[in-house]
């Protein structure tokens, strides 16, 4: 049997967070992230009611995967501007790689790299600002493309 190797709890940087429970090497795929896959718009109108946390995850093809419909523990990954993991599409499905060794009691983060519909205007930055205090912080959850097109 495996040893659980991650767990979701109270986070300091935003709401649950996981935290890995065992050393993790990097390059290790951790978890999938599971959710309904959806169109964004869609998953855009439920995640009003999520208070601001960051549920829904971005495909290549536009879609997104919702993870506050049907989804595990990955849903409570947090954002930093210097992760520690990685998500790495393979088709319909996400899976989270470690990217450097992680220690047990680290929290596990995923650079969301979020990208909106429409203008990134002064509202959408404060909605997606970043707290995570990494030197490298470059104070938003956003991509560096997140512009509309
Ligand atoms: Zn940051």
């Amino acid at each position: 049997m495996r040893l659980r190797r991650i767990t979701a709890r109270r986070s300091s940087v935003h709401g649950k967070g996981l935290f890995a429970l065992q050393p993790i090497a990097a390059g290790d795929r951790l978890i999938g992230y599971k959710g309904e896959v959806t169109s964004s718009r869609r998953a855009a109108a439920s995640q009003q009611s999520e208070n601001g946390h960051t549920f829904v995850f971005g495909l290549s093809d536009g879609r997104v995967i919702d993870g506050s419909r049907s989804g595990n523990s990955a849903r409570f990954l947090n954002h930093a501007c210097t992760p520690n993991c990685e998500a790495v599409e393979a088709g319909d499905r996400v899976f989270i790689h470690a990217v450097t060794a992680i220690k047990p009691g680290d929290e596990l983060f995923i650079d969301y790299g979020l990208v909106v519909d429409g203008d990134v205007t002064e509202e959408v930055r404060k909605m997606y600002a970043c707290h995570c205090g990494g030197s490298a912080c470059r104070q938003s959850m956003l991509g560096e493309t997140a512009t509309s097109s």
